[in-house]
């Protein structure tokens, strides 16, 4: 399920407070912050954006 757009716009990482993209991961879609390289879970359309359960982006760090 798509995250809303208006809301996709407005949210931030909480680490770096940088943009966030949609994506869809091997665990269900989550919010990427390619600065982190973290993976922010999205639980029924909700994000969260807890740091400590945030996942590390696949593939190797740049
Ligand atoms: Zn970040």
């Amino acid at each position: 399920m798509p995250i809303h757009p208006e809301l996709l716009a407005i949210v931030r990482c909480p680490k770096c407070l940088g943009a966030v993209s949609e994506r869809d991961t091997a665990d269900g879609p989550g919010l990427v912050c390619e600065k982190c390289r973290l993976v922010y879970p999205v639980v029924n359309e909700i994000p969260n954006f807890l740091v400590e359960e945030a996942r590390p982006l696949d593939g190797a760090p740049k």
